[in-house]
């Protein structure tokens, strides 16, 4: 878990200037935290309501909704009533739709200033944002750069990316706004990085990871981590999403999985595996997944291994908690910090570690 030895931050985080979305806190010495979008139209303030509550119970510390609308507008006091977690409106172009989200009492606002239509706009939405005390996060796309910086550096590239990110940010420090959050978003894993990497040298805000447009479960999934890891790795980043064409839970889980893979969060069920190789006699593939589904709802931290075979399977995982190791002849071991407690028939071992799981999670909780 967070603190110990194996898992000592790999760089010291950079110093960033601490904000508030609603109770979570973001940069400065805060934990990493995961965000997520809803797929939702948020003009359907029940399903949005039903998905943010999904996210908030997979872990996902912050939610964003898009608000293209006055409808969608009207339903974001509800949403943000129906969950603990804090509320993001996502906003392009329209000051008037910032302005009611503000009102409406959502956690942070996505826009960008220099999209709104000119300082004295941007000076109402920094008031209004100001005094409840909101802060804005300033959303810079390698793909929806500024023509004339395009045109400038000839591509999206990173240095283009931190202009125009400054810009916006300039925008409102004019107006004495300094409860920024900044992303700057590439599908494109090097751009990415190295558009945070100057961004953190840039500026000291908050920075918003993710890459966009990362595609579907797997392939997003790896390049997401690939460049957040690279980045949260030197220190870099402050709250992260892993953009998904798929269920946000899934984003949830895989931003969850990336964090504590750095050490940077703990608690749940961290499950160890063995690849399986020809000394495993079982489906070892599909129990495996069983016994994921099983404990997913796992909240305390608790380390579980699924080993393929008796012999090499209670010593290679001896750092969890417990673990199984199928064997011949219809036999399983059930072991303990690489020590062997009973031994069960593979049929039953399954559930038998389920339920040793279980006992260690009501032991670790108190209940
Ligand atoms: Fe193979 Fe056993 Fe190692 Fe699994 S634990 S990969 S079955 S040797």
């Amino acid at each position: 878990g967070v603190g110990s030895e194996s898992s000592k931050p790999l760089s010291e985080r950079r110093a960033s200037r601490p904000i508030r979305l609603g109770k979570l806190a973001v940069g400065g010495d805060a934990p990493v935290s995961v965000q997520s979008m809803a797929t939702t139209d948020t003009r359907d303030r029940q399903a949005t309501i039903d998905q943010c509550r999904m996210l908030q119970a997979a872990g996902c510390d912050a939610v964003r909704v898009a608000v293209p609308d006055d409808d969608a507008a009207d339903n974001l006091g509800a949403i943000a009533k129906a969950v603990t977690i804090p509320v993001i409106a996502d906003i392009h172009f329209n000051y008037h739709l910032a302005l009611r989200a503000i009102e409406a009492g959502v956690a942070g606002v996505r826009v960008n200033p220099g999209n709104i239509g000119g300082q004295k706009r941007v000076r109402e939405v920094a008031r209004a944002a100001k005094e409840r005390g909101i802060p804005i996060r300033i959303g810079v796309n390698g793909g929806s750069l500024e023509k004339e910086l395009l045109e400038r550096y000839g591509y999206p590239a990173p240095e283009a990316m931190v202009e125009s990110a400054v810009r916006h940010i300039r925008m409102l420090e004019d107006e004495d706004f300094f409860d920024i959050k900044v992303s700057l978003k590439a599908s494109d894993v090097p751009t990415m990085v190295r558009a945070y990497r100057l961004a953190a040298k840039t500026f000291d805000y908050a920075l918003h990871l993710g890459v966009t447009e990362a595609g579907t479960l797997l392939q997003g999934s790896v390049k997401s981590a690939v460049g957040i890891g690279m980045l949260l790795a030197e220190g870099i980043g402050d709250t992260i999403r892993v953009s998904l064409t798929a269920d946000p839970v899934e984003e949830v889980k895989v931003g969850i999985h990336l964090l504590k893979s750095l050490g940077l969060r703990d608690g749940g069920m961290t499950l160890v595996s063995c690849p399986t190789c020809g000394r495993c006699s079982v489906d070892m593939i599909t129990a495996t997944q069983r016994i994921e589904k099983a404990l997913e709802n796992v909240s305390e931290e608790v380390h579980v291994a699924v080993m393929g075979c008796e012999v090499n399977g209670p010593g290679e995982a001896r750092e969890a908690d417990v673990g199984i190791a199928y064997g011949h002849n219809n036999v399983g071991l059930l072991f303990k910090k690489g020590k062997v407690v009973r031994r069960f028939a593979a049929d039953e071992l399954e559930e038998a570690l389920v339920a040793e799981v279980r006992s260690i999670v009501e032991e670790r909780s108190g209940k």
